[in-house]
């Protein structure tokens, strides 16, 4: 690795409070360049807080990053009270409160699933021996990198004196997917469907549930055909990334960004409703401990709980297993690699 360099911007505002510190990773990228305009114009904490960036990105990607950082200074943003750019994860991560882990390897020509898992592996190793040694002892860690939730499961167990807890995948892009479809489907706003949740891996085995969900206060179920929830709901959900790139020839990034944004939010200020994160598995309906796996959950004074105890059917629990094989498949691929 290069000798890690940074940027620094001069203090924009007269935003008086401390800044909290928001490190993204993959900070060049697609999703990256959705997101931190967004971070900077206040959608995490409010227009109010002032907030500092810490940017990590691999030395090619270096002077797109510059590009970025001048559009950011460009944009005058009052609450950005600085820019690190740097490729060295101990300076990006360094007192980071919120951690957006975006960056990983895509899949290349010839690449077979292992082969993606093992790369990823080393990059999340690394990075999570950085937030290890000096992120915040509170830090919250938002994984969007694929395969999210193994690369989270992997930078958390790299991470022993940080509490579990502090790490997540993104299954917020599935949970919102969910909502808008449903929304359209019955033709009521998103803010109408409560206790929606997905389970599982951030794959095609997710499974988003509608099972306890409701529409102006009554269960949602009983309004739909169950073949309409088969046969077109679960894959218009599960199948949306492809069409997105088959429409406009890019992965989607802005509603991955937004949704990211979302999972984060709803973690440190708190959430309304059911929210779908993907947490380590504490024992909660018989998820293997540590699988970093997507629960329904809802967020208050920065902790984001399993909602638990809810009745599992049959058919649900058949594709709750199927996602968590493949998770434990995941795992097997890359244990070598764990401490
Ligand atoms: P994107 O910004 O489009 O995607 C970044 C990651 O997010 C990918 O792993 C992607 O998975 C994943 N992702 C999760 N959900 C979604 C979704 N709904 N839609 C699209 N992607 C999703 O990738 P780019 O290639 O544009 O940018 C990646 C950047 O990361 C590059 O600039 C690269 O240099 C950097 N990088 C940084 C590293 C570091 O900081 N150490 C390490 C490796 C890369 P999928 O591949 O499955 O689409």
């Amino acid at each position: 690795m290069s000798v890690p360099s940074s940027a620094t911007i001069s203090p924009l505002s007269n935003v008086a409070d401390a800044p909290v510190t928001v490190a993204v990773t993959g900070a060049a990228g697609q999703i990256g360049y959705a997101l931190l305009f967004r971070l900077a114009a206040g959608a995490l904490l409010g227009p109010e807080r002032s907030i500092r960036l810490h940017l990590l990105e691999v030395p090619q990607a270096r002077a797109a990053l510059d590009g970025v950082i001048m559009e950011l200074e460009d944009a005058a943003f009052p609450a950005l009270q600085g820019i690190v750019a740097t490729d060295d994860p101990m300076v990006a991560f360094r007192d980071a409160e919120q951690v957006f882990l975006v960056g990983a390897r895509p899949r290349g020509p010839g690449m077979q699933r292992g082969d993606l898992l093992q790369a990823n592996a080393d990059i999340f190793r690394t990075q999570g021996r950085a937030l290890d040694a000096v992120a915040s002892r509170s830090v919250r860690v938002v994984v969007v990198g694929n395969p999210a939730n193994t690369n989270a499961l992997i930078a958390q167990r790299h991470a022993p004196s940080l509490d579990a807890s502090c790490f997540s995948a993104m299954t917020r892009l599935d949970h919102n997917r969910a909502l808008a479809q449903l929304a359209a489907k019955l033709r009521c706003g998103v803010a109408d469907i409560r206790r929606l949740c997905v389970w599982g891996n951030h794959s095609s085995t997710q499974y988003p549930d509608v099972s306890y969900a409701t529409v102006a206060g009554q269960p949602l179920a009983a309004q739909l055909e169950p073949a309409w929830l088969e046969q077109q709901f679960l894959p218009a959900v599960t199948e949306r990334g492809a069409a997105i790139i088959q429409a406009r020839g890019a992965s989607s990034a802005a509603s991955a960004a937004s949704a990211a944004i979302d999972h984060m939010r709803d973690w440190v200020l708190g959430s309304t409703d059911w929210v779908s994160m993907a947490l380590p598995a504490d024992g909660a309906y018989d998820i293997p401990e540590g699988l970093v796996y997507s629960f329904p959950v809802q967020c208050s004074d920065g902790q984001a709980s399993i909602v638990r105890e809810l009745d599992i059917s049959a058919a649900s629990r058949e594709r709750m297993d199927r996602s968590q094989d493949e998770l434990l498949q995941e795992l097997e691929a890359i244990r070598s690699l764990l401490p």
